[in-house]
């Protein structure tokens, strides 16, 4: 029943339909602000190098592995409001870095942790979102300032590579940023990994704006072999077999030919009924038809096409036809796969075989068949334009391991992706946040009255990311969190890198320098984190009066 009531004399007023739920003040916030808090303790163990992964069944039973927060958290169901928020938090980070998602919503949970406290202490929800803004203000600008790494110190630590800083410090992001993936794998597949998506950014950039449209990359994934097969390659592939055994596996300089509907004798459109009344008309009506899937075959031969991909099917017997003539033939081709092949090899898509010209054909350096892993594929290799088709090839033992490679790639070239000129890069491993914190506390007793509790507990709440990744390495956090304090309380140019040293348990080396180790992410990853977790994190905050509709039934007759 709705319970929200206007004062009329004794008599209540009800304002809202039956059903209406409503929860009021303290209980409406700490409600909401449990459920943003479930959401983030649900990827909290999945946080860092040393994170676990989660195994999801979904009502058919089919199962997805993952160290993605914004993955898991998209496959799950969540119904409460609040926590559909904190999910929102995960889903811009994704959609804005492709990283880092995890991070944003742990931070927004230990904000509204934290404010819990101050609430228990009677601070108002308004004074904290206050303090909240202030200090993650203060925050953007130690990160932007402080935070960044200078160029004389990214040249020191990557200036080395042979293949140049940029190169370097594209690939060591990729790497922070398949951090938790593939653990117990070798450090080739990592390596792997983050290679082709250096090189593939690299060569997709586009030299005067410095953008990079990610749509023009094509991946390809193939179960079977191991992860370090994954490869780069200049060309498209086709998820395809040739049509007919007797055709070649593969020619050189291929003239592409792009035909959109069926290559067949009879036009489907039309339902036309053939009466034969002797055997001689019989004989003639098939020799008819043959002579036509010929005629066929001749406009092929006619135009100097040798590569043929319909969209449609190709009749059994033209391509009998075409094989004799030594042409290689897929039918059946998606309409995305028409798109960039027509796009990389300049091939003009032809509605029927007739009208096809010498200057409609395609070019390419080679196209062949093979087997990719479990499955036969088509390549066509040797294009020019190579940031017209570049295909990446992703390998896996299982179509498990593929689709988790598949993630973890597209995160690891959206991160490089990110990285174009002057948009920075900060040290991992929790450094930011601690130098963050530091850097809060001290402008923390600038700020008046009780916001001040405020930007204190923003500063306590960053740095559950650094014990975090600690936690989940199995060190202690607490000496972590004190070790990271005081290696940023010594004012050299090399403190604010310190971040959690995961890397060697048992000899008490709890932080090291991120930056030597080359654990380093874009600045806009961890922007992008402080920004959504705050500003959802105050939204919550906000709220003090939950009223919830009941849902709509089917109307009523
Ligand atoms: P997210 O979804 O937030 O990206 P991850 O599980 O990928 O979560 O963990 C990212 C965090 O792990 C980042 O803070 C990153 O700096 C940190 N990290 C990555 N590599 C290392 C490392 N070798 N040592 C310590 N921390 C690391
Ligand atoms: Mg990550």
């Amino acid at each position: 029943m709705g319970q929200f009531m206007l004062p009329n004399g004794n008599q209540p007023i009800f304002i809202m339909p039956d059903g209406t739920q409503q929860t009021k003040g303290k209980s409406a916030q700490s409600g909401n602000i449990r459920a943003a808090k479930a959401v983030a303790e649900a990827v909290k163990s999945t946080l860092g190098p040393k994170g676990m992964d989660k195994m999801l069944v979904n009502g058919l039973g089919d199962v997805l592995i993952t160290n993605d927060g914004a993955t898991i958290l998209r496959e799950i169901n969540v119904e409460h409001p609040a926590a559909k928020m904190v999910i929102a938090v995960s889903e811009t980070q994704e959609a804005e870095c492709y990283d880092g998602t995890t991070s944003a919503v742990v931070l927004a949970g230990a904000l509204l942790g934290e404010s819990e406290d101050l609430i228990e202490k009677n601070v108002h929800p308004t004074v904290i979102a206050a303090g909240y803004r202030m200090a993650s203000q203060h925050a953007l600008s130690v990160l932007k300032g402080v935070c960044q790494i200078s160029d004389e110190d990214l040249g020191a630590v990557f200036g080395g590579d042979e293949h140049g800083t940029e190169y370097s410090l594209a690939i060591n992001c990729a790497k922070t940023s398949l951090t938790g993936k593939f653990t117990d794998s070798s450090v080739f597949v990592k390596d792997r990994i983050a290679d082709i998506a250096g090189k593939a950014v690299a060569i997709l950039r586009e030299e005067d704006t410095g953008e990079v449209n990610l749509d023009d990359l094509n991946i390809i994934c193939a179960s079977g072999g191991s992860v370090e097969d994954s490869y780069l390659m200049d060309g498209i592939v086709l998820e395809k077999e040739k049509a007919h055994i007797g055709m070649p596996t593969s020619i050189d300089n291929p003239k592409i030919a792009l035909v959109s509907s069926a290559i067949q004798v009879r036009t489907t459109e039309v339902d036309a009924r053939i009466n034969i009344t002797s055997p001689d008309q019989m004989q003639k009506f098939l020799d008819q038809e043959e002579k036509a899937l010929k005629d066929i075959v001749n406009s092929f031969k006619k135009a100097g096409a040798t590569f043929v991909m319909c969209q449609k099917e190709i009749d059994d017997l033209a391509l009998h036809y075409m094989a004799r003539e030594g042409i290689m033939a897929i039918a059946q081709c998606r309409k995305s796969q028409f798109a960039s092949v027509s796009k990389s090899t300049g091939a003009t898509i032809v509605d029927s075989v007739d009208d096809l010209l010498k200057t409609d054909l395609g070019n390419a350096g080679l196209v062949r068949e093979r087997k990719i892993g479990e499955n036969i594929m088509v390549e066509i290799g040797g294009i020019e334009d190579l940031n017209k088709a570049l295909t990446v090839v992703l390998r896996g033992s299982t179509s498990h391991i593929v689709e988790e490679v598949e993630r973890a790639f597209d995160d690891a070239v959206g991160v490089v992706s990110l990285m174009g000129s002057n948009s920075g890069v900060v040290a991992g491993g929790g450094s930011t946040y601690v130098e963050i914190a530091a850097s809060i506390r001290e402008f923390a007793s600038t700020v008046k009255g009780r916001r001040q509790l405020a930007v204190m507990a923003f500063a306590d709440a960053l740095e559950v990311l650094p014990t975090t990744i600690a936690e989940n390495a199995g060190l202690d956090p607490v000496d972590v969190i004190m070790e990271l304090r005081a290696a940023h309380s010594i004012s050299d140019n090399e403190s604010k890198y310190y971040g959690v040293n995961i890397d060697d348990e048992g000899t008490g080396v709890l932080a090291s320098n991120m930056l030597e180790k080359g654990v380093v992410e874009p600045l806009k990853v961890v922007e992008q984190a402080l920004l959504s977790a705050t500003e959802t994190a105050v939204m919550i905050l906000r709220i003090d009066d939950v009223i919830q509709m009941k849902q709509n039934g089917p109307p009523q007759m």
